[in-house]
């Protein structure tokens, strides 16, 4: 397989490119080689996937650091080998609704392929939008959440016509149930939203008074959502048919429910990694010693190996977090820091004191010493 191309090289950006040049370049790329636009072009379309993978890592924070640090092994570790090929049409999709705000302002730039569909059935009901926050222990175990939806559902008095008693709208005259009417500007003809009928293309004229010919009356519902294991901050569900009814007997929408993930007082994740701290005493770290941490989910014992320095990060293998689609559990790193006593009782100091007599080395100034000054200065 090809080696795979820098991301940013991809975009035509520097590494420190602001989030804002990133959706720049990034729209410009999309709009140039989008498949609608290069019919049968393979080529095109290899760089519209390819675009969409470097926007899809470079625009998560997360994702950016680990590939800023790691390059294409920090984030391919679920795609591997797969590069822009192995893409699935829905991550290449997702990263557009981010970066367009919604698939239908992307199409409409083409003014083509969303009209086409759009008129080969009828228009499905108002997708709708929540934002669910939850603990870093809900993305180990997965969660179900009640959400209290205001939705519109098609109204009794009408049954979503707006029409009083459920008739039908008759056809609007001006633009003859087109919605849009052409306005003549010298050379250019104009094509404007029907100023009788608003786009609707249809006209209520005697209008049912429970909804004001809306059509439409909101109604509270409870929805259980359920958020699988191992989402990251920014995924977004999708809860096909909860979204609004359509008026016109097609599909109701969907319901787009975006993720957060709360800050952890104790671990920062990092994919499906964990980080935290733990502390040992300076015997312990010489010594070597066996200490409890907190886990998401417990406590785990883990082996400080004698010698072990300030710093130093301990694995425990599959205690982090899981992977959205299944899969093996990440790692819980812990950095130790070793308590130096500020004040040392009298014991310790009788202690320190021997320590210090037998061990002639210890003294400021030692071998290394120098050399570290150096590199703090140059
Ligand atoms: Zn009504
Ligand atoms: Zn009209």
């Amino acid at each position: 397989m090809a080696k795979k191309r820098d991301y940013y090289e991809i975009l035509g950006l520097e590494r420190g490119a602001s989030e804002d040049d990133l959706k720049k370049a990034y729209r410009k790329l999309a709009f140039k080689y989008h498949p609608d636009k290069n019919p049968g072009d393979a080529a095109a379309e290899a760089k519209f996937k390819e675009a969409a993978e470097a926007y899809e890592v470079l625009s998560d924070d997360q994702k950016r650091a680990r590939y800023d640090q790691f390059g294409h092994a920090g984030v391919d570790a679920h795609a591997q080998g797969g590069g822009a090929q192995g893409r699935s049409a829905e991550d290449v999709f997702s990263a557009f609704r981010d970066a367009f705000g919604g698939e239908g302002g992307f199409f409409d730039m083409f003014g083509g392929g969303a009209r086409r569909s759009r008129t080969r059935g009828p228009e499905a009901g108002a997708s709708l939008q929540a934002t669910v926050s939850v603990t870093l222990e809900e993305v180990l175990t997965g969660t179900t959440r009640r959400l209290s939806v205001k939705r519109r559902e098609l109204c009794e008095g009408c049954r979503g016509t707006g029409v009083k008693g459920g008739g039908k709208p008759a056809t609007c005259s001006t633009c003859e149930g087109a919605g849009a009417v052409l306005q003549s500007q010298g050379f250019f003809s104009l094509r404007t939203v029907c100023p009788t009928c608003q786009g609707r293309g249809k006209v209520v004229r005697d209008p049912c008074p429970k909804c004001d010919a809306e059509g439409l009356t909101k109604k509270p519902v409870e929805l259980e959502i359920k958020i699988p294991p191992g989402i990251d901050e920014g995924t977004e569900l999708r809860i096909a048919n909860e979204g609004e009814p359509s008026q016109e007997g097609g599909p109701r929408g969907h319901l787009f429910v975006h993720l957060q993930v709360q800050d952890h007082p104790v671990f920062l994740r990092r994919g499906s990694d964990l980080l935290c701290e733990a502390e040992v005493e300076v015997a312990q770290a010489v010594l070597g010693a066996s200490i409890e941490v907190a886990t998401l989910d417990g406590r785990a014992d883990l082996r400080i190996p004698p010698g072990t320095q300030p710093n130093t990060v301990l694995r425990l293998r599959g205690q982090g977090l899981p992977e959205l689609r299944g899969g093996q559990r990440g790692d819980i790193l812990v950095r130790l820091a070793v308590l130096i006593p500020t004040r040392p009782s009298e014991k310790e100091r009788t202690h320190y004191e021997a320590l210090l007599r037998e061990d002639k080395t210890a003294k400021p100034g030692g071998k290394g010493f120098f050399r570290k000054v150096r590199e703090i200065f140059e």
